[in-house]
């Protein structure tokens, strides 16, 4: 079958899937205390998900990175990792990933890295289990730290993703950096941007750049860039006082557009092409339309045709930002 290029000829080779809007935490930056979630019937079944999931690789997707909400408080989500696994076997999936919370990671390790899954993404903002829980709302400390031990006992390899909060975890940022040195997981920090329940008075507050908390890395650490780029919002460097590789993700910039790879679907099946851009493409329709893969397959190229070529938007407008986040809210960061 022909690969997915675009029309600026960037091969699509990323699809992010998220299997669910539901969380069992409340992260304040991410979600109101009390959301109202979609009803069952606007979801992709898991079946409708492997097909997605199983026509994009077929079309030339080779990284599939499975996301939410809480992608492991999805019933049933096993069995979707276990259809996506024989991808793994084929060849023609070089990579099944997940980015978690971590609250279900030691009750689901095992089975995981039996579906082939080598890496695992664990957001965690704080080592300290009251903040943990001021942030989260609901969440735990010491069942996502049972749960990172889990992962790693399992065989797999643990990146911390810690969004950068000013006033929040700015006291941790050596800490952090020390844990996931003496844990051996790779560290990378998220800009945080407007979304959840916080005022914006408190957002203002909570921002905290991540070209500053670079500076604050570089008082104490040499920092040399790497070259190695993944097609999306992450830059990384080395530690070369202890080797560690720290990631910086910061969203809202755009100087990853030239090589972007990657799409994303969210959980009732809305394929955006751009973090940037409100353009999307409803997949859920031509799914429930036929059994055959062809009007999916035709609804994909479709919007393929469409990815635009960059972000391509001013900055300073707030409804950038709005939008922006929109698209981490439907398509799980
Ligand atoms: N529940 C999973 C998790 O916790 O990783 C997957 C979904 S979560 C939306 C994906 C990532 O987005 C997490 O690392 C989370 O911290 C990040 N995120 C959520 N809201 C954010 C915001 N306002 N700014 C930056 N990152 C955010």
């Amino acid at each position: 079958m022909e690969r997915l290029i675009d029309p600026f000829a960037r091969p699509i080779s990323y699809l992010r899937v998220s299997v669910t809007d539901r969380c069992d935490f409340r992260c304040t930056y991410c979600m109101a205390e009390h959301m109202t979630f979609l009803p069952k019937k606007d979801l992709l079944t898991l079946e409708e998900l492997d097909r997605l999931s199983s026509t994009f690789i077929r079309m030339g997707v080779e990284k599939l990175r499975i996301t939410g909400g809480e992608p492991l408080v999805r019933r049933d989500i096993m069995q979707y990792f276990r259809a996506m696994s024989r991808h793994l076997e084929s060849g023609a999936l070089r990579e099944l990933t997940l980015t978690t919370n971590g609250s279900q990671l030691a009750r689901f390790a095992d089975q995981l890295a039996d579906c082939g899954i080598r890496r695992v993404n664990v957001s965690l903002d704080t080592l300290d289990p009251d903040k943990f829980r001021e942030i989260t709302r609901w969440g735990r400390l010491d069942q996502v730290l049972e749960g990172v031990r889990a992962a790693t006992r399992a065989g797999m390899r643990v990146k911390i993703n810690t969004v950068a909060l000013k006033g929040f975890n700015e006291d941790e940022l050596f800490t952090l950096l020390d844990w996931c040195a003496a844990e051996d997981h790779d560290l990378t920090f998220i800009e945080v941007m407007p979304m959840g329940e916080m005022g914006e008075e408190m957002r203002l507050d909570q921002y905290w750049p991540l070209k500053d908390l670079r500076g604050r890395l570089a008082e104490r650490f040499t920092l040399t860039d790497l070259a190695e780029r993944t097609g999306g919002p992450a830059r990384y460097v080395r530690i070369e006082e202890t080797g560690q590789k720290v990631g910086f993700i910061t969203p809202l910039t755009h100087n990853f557009c030239e090589s972007c790879n990657r799409v994303r679907v969210t959980c009732t099946g809305e394929l955006f092409m751009c973090l940037g851009q409100e353009d999307m493409a409803d997949l859920r329709a031509p799914l429930r339309a036929s059994p055959d893969d062809a009007l999916l397959e035709e609804a994909i190229r479709a919007a393929i045709a469409r990815k635009p070529k960059g972000h391509d938007f001013d900055y300073s407008r707030q409804t950038v930002r709005g939008q922006v986040s929109r698209h981490m809210s439907h398509t799980g960061g």
